[in-house]
């Protein structure tokens, strides 16, 4: 099943370098976080200190795709500088067990978003900024049956 939106995507710079993993073939890519090589915390995003015991002997680790959404709001007043389409949907995803990851969700129409949705990462694209500049970033679509068999 192919969701809309997130295609063309791949030969646009990446602006959030470390975020995510490269865009795959279909546009999905994996969210990098980082795991306590001292107490096995793991958290996204990555931060230079442990969230648990503050070590500094972490790793980035790539974690799943699919997740489940926890929370979301309609937000139908942009924030400064955005210049993409509203009304959008924010949502707090959890996934990979324990990790929250607040972002777009996209892929369906906003009046169609249930608490409990299983979603997966793609690269997406955000117009900001006053010239309106392609930023990628990343956002939870529906998950197809072929995400769901790669989780
Ligand atoms: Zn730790």
């Amino acid at each position: 099943m192919m969701t809309p939106g997130h295609r063309s995507i791949p030969d646009i710079a990446e602006l959030q370098p470390g975020l995510t993993t490269g865009p795959g073939t279909r546009g999905e890519v994996r969210l990098v976080g980082q795991r306590c090589a001292a107490c096995g915390t793991r958290a996204f995003p990555a931060r230079l200190r442990c969230v648990s015991c503050f070590s500094d002997s972490t790793e980035r680790v790539e974690l799943s795709r699919v997740g489940k959404v926890d929370a979301f709001t309609v937000v139908r007043q942009p924030p400064p500088g955005y210049r993409g389409p509203v009304p959008y949907v924010l949502g707090q995803v959890l996934f990979d067990n324990d990790l929250v990851a607040l972002s777009h969700l996209a892929g369906k129409p906003v009046e169609d978003w249930r608490r409990g949705d299983i979603v997966a990462s793609y690269a997406f694209e955000l117009p900001v900024g006053a010239d309106a500049a392609p930023h990628r970033t990343f956002a939870f679509y529906p998950a197809s049956p072929q995400d769901l068999a790669e989780a």
